[in-house]
């Protein structure tokens, strides 16, 4: 049971030396109660103080970890229901289903393209994280024959798919010394698949018809020693899978609700189509799956869902951002232009992207307008006439061209008679407003 504020309080030192970052201990443990703090940042804590509130400081989504040749995925260890309420911390893992009745190659050659599969967003390099891997043929040969095959090409984590102890002790077998997710324990299985899962240290699914029939599974499979769970509600529709997450998240996260306190698995796979299905793992990586499961791969499925994941999983209070700097695109001469931009990444590769289409050499000065677009940034006071200035001196802008000339985004025009008094002996002109119009701009003004 979750302690509340003051019983947390009683726990602690009750010095107020404010090393913690609060100014008392009661604010320290309110935040603590809410699960907006760790315990950790209270270096004064009793160890019988601390085991006292292990159960408290707990995430109420427990951290399950899958493990492979140097590969590691993390999910779960969420604290909120909601992203602007603080962030949310590990990203669902996207894997792609492959089927022990497939002939090998045709395994390998599917693995393969996933494997290789990476792409370039906004300065970050994207990809899937695994494969799940179904018995289909209920056969332990084959299903390891086909975790074999996935492993001559990949070496990235596994969900290994079978509800047959027998099958699924083949499976580990081909794999002893990972960590992959055994799928799945039921109300028949639980005891056979719990005890593979103790002997490989390997966390297990957990499939139930309903929340009252999970929650007394995992409570069954805990008392035989496994704490690293995962849930299967069973919805495989929108709607019910959307309530299923919900409640489950809602009860882990306000009533700390441990039976279900666990990373969910979504199955989009099994949608049937490929529209409904990519619509079912953009629902389950924003509310609220761990892992993902696709039941085949290409780049314009998958493309978007990384796209949306990445921004889901974005802390909104650090916008992805670049390194402020003065960029060089297209290999650009003293005389050639010079822009100027803020420093969050979609409005510096919208920038850059449309002046390197136009093969102009130009250089682009990135302020620190800490990572919000321009205006923002102009209406937060972070992106200034005083700013701009400073950046031309601190990246030493003025050895490198030789035209005192700036452009200014069009969006904060108002600002170009400040920067005039701030730059001295310089011409401030305004560009566009929108990315898409600096190459017309360029080629006819500048
Ligand atoms: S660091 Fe610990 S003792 Fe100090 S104010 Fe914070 S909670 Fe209290």
């Amino acid at each position: 049971m979750a302690l509340s504020g003051i019983q947390i309080y009683k726990l602690l030192p009750q010095t107020n030396c404010k090393d913690c970052g609060f100014p008392t201990c009661l604010a320290f443990a309110m935040k603590l109660a809410a699960k907006q703090v760790e315990l950790s940042a209270c270096p004064h804590v009793s160890e019988e103080a601390k085991a006292q509130l292990a159960e408290s400081a707990a995430p109420p989504v427990r951290l399950i970890t899958l493990k492979s040749n140097g590969h590691e995925i993390k999910v779960g260890n969420e604290v909120v229901l909601f992203r602007h309420e603080k962030t949310f911390y590990n990203k669902p893992g996207l894997f792609i289903r492959v089927r022990d009745d497939q002939p090998a190659d045709a395994v390998k050659a599917a693995v393969a393209a996933v494997d290789a599969y990476t792409v370039g967003y906004v300065g970050m390099d994207l990809g899937l994280d695994g494969f799940a891997v179904e018995s289909v043929s209920g056969d332990a040969a084959t299903f390891a024959a086909a975790i074999g095959a996935v492993r001559t090409v990949s070496g990235r984590p596994l969900v290994l798919i079978s509800k047959d102890a027998q099958v699924m002790a083949a499976g580990l077998g081909a794999v002893d010394g990972e960590q992959p997710l055994i799928y799945g324990a039921d109300g028949d299985n639980w005891e056979a698949m719990a005890d593979l899962a103790k002997q490989h240290k390997a966390p297990l699914a957990v499939i139930g018809s309903s929340l009252d029939e999970l929650a007394e599974l995992t409570e069954k499979i805990k008392g035989k020693g496994i704490e690293d769970m995962v849930l299967d509600p069973g919805g495989r529709d929108l709607s019910t899978s959307l309530v299923q997450a919900t409640q489950i998240r809602r009860l882990s996260i306000k009533k700390n609700f441990r039976p279900l306190g666990y990373p969910i698995i979504a199955f989009p796979c099994d949608a049937g189509d490929p529209a409904r299905e990519s619509v079912l793992a953009a629902q389950a990586i924003a509310k609220y799956a761990g892992f993902v499961v696709l039941g085949d791969f290409s780049p314009e499925k998958v493309y978007p869902l990384l796209v949306l994941r990445e921004n889901i999983y974005t802390d909104p209070q650090k916008p992805i951002q670049v390194q402020p700097g003065l960029y060089e695109i297209n290999d650009p001469k003293p005389e050639s232009p010079l822009l100027v931009t803020t420093n969050f990444s979609i409005t510096y590769f919208s920038v850059a992207n449309e002046v390197e289409a136009t093969g102009i050499p130009t250089w682009l000065m990135v302020a620190d307008a800490e990572g919000m677009s321009v205006l923002t940034a102009w209406a937060a006071g972070k992106f200034d006439a005083e700013r701009i200035a400073k950046s031309v001196k601190t990246f030493n802008v003025e050895d490198k061209v030789s035209q005192k000339r700036i452009v200014l985004p069009g969006h904060v025009a108002v600002l170009s008679g400040e920067l005039e008094e701030e730059l001295p002996g310089w011409e401030v002109k305004v560009g566009p407003r929108e990315a898409v119009d600096l190459p017309a701009f360029m080629k006819q003004v500048l």
